[in-house]
């Protein structure tokens, strides 16, 4: 079913500020002239072409909800649920990718960096030079993720890990990753511990990408940490601060999902209502005699 959106006005909010209104538009003609032509063809080779992230980042979406200082476009975050909200009406895996590298990855490193670790990683994972992934969740330890058994332990100055990832977002694509793992497990979640790892770590190791009954663009997959050392100035917050950080993150995640579930319900739903329209029974369209 083809179904064109590109005519209908965008609806904004009536206390939406001028600027946000400007960006909702372009964000929305971007997204029909470029990211809708690209939805089939994402499906079916479960996988974004690299071409495609970077226009997208050219656009600055990437870093649309982040401060200028850090590489960001400083819309806030009422900007960025905008933006979401109109790239969610393209195939909804476009959207997951960009959310595990920035609306998990960026902003756990946001929120939990210092200076120092901001300047070094947000400025490339923001124009999407490099993708980030979020790695919190464990074969054992999903819902519970406060129980989460991959193991840190200290020595010298590095960090050396021991334990598994499942369900993780980009892990096929991403070139950077948050990963969190517990320094001292008899104190339970207080043990737990973020840091930074790149892709190439030694010890580190990436499963092959799950099959998913839907989202194929967006690639998840295990990943695997067998004596992986992590230098001491990757590691983000104190000792034992990874937790809160974890859920502080995901409360910003949260927000993402909540702007594209509802950019994409306004898809289906425009969608519906069109074809309820043009379909034809009895000699005559569904929708003549109902209020669509
Ligand atoms: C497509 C996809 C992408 C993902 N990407 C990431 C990622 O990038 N990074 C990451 O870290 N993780 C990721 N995850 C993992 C995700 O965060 C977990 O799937 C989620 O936390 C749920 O954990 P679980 O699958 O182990 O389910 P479970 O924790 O086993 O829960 C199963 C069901 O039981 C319910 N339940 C749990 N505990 C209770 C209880 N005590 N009482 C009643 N009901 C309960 C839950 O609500 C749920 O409905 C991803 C998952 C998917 C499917």
């Amino acid at each position: 079913m083809t179904v064109s959106t590109k005519d209908r006005p965008v609806t904004a909010a009536p206390d939406l500020p001028e600027e946000l209104v400007l960006l909702q538009r372009t964000a929305r003609q971007f997204v029909e002239d470029r990211l809708r032509p690209h939805e089939r063809e994402i499906e079916e080779r479960s996988e974004i072409p690299r071409a495609l992230l970077d226009e997208i980042a050219a656009m600055g979406f990437f870093g649309i909800g982040f401060p200028e200082e850090v590489g960001g476009q400083g819309f806030g975050k009422l900007g960025y649920t905008v933006v979401v909200e109109q790239l969610a009406r393209a195939n909804a895996a476009i959207w997951n990718v960009i959310g595990g590298s920035i609306g998990l990855c960026a902003t756990a490193i946001s929120l939990g960096g210092d200076d120092a670790q901001k300047r070094r990683f947000l400025p490339d994972l923001l124009s999407a030079k490099r993708i980030g992934a979020y790695a919190l969740s464990e074969p054992g330890a999903g819902s519970d993720a406060g129980s989460l058994r991959t193991r840190a332990r200290r020595d010298g100055d590095a960090y050396v890990l021991d334990g598994a990832k499942t369900f993780i977002t980009n892990a096929p694509i991403a070139d950077v990753f948050v990963v969190f793992a517990n320094i001292d497990p008899d104190a339970g979640s207080k043990g737990i511990t973020a840091f930074v790892v790149d892709r190439d770590a030694p010890g580190l190791r990436i499963g092959p990408c799950d099959e998913k009954m839907g989202l194929h663009g967006s690639t998840t997959a295990q990943i695997f940490f067998t004596d992986m050392r992590v230098a001491a100035d990757r590691r983000l917050g104190d000792e034992g601060r990874g937790f809160p950080l974890a859920l502080k993150t995901l409360d910003h995640g949260r927000l993402g999902l909540a702007a594209s579930s509802v950019g994409a319900a306004q898809r289906l739903l425009e969608a519906s209502v069109e074809y309820a329209r043009s379909r034809k029974q009895f000699g005559k369209p569904i929708g003549t005699n109902q209020a669509i």
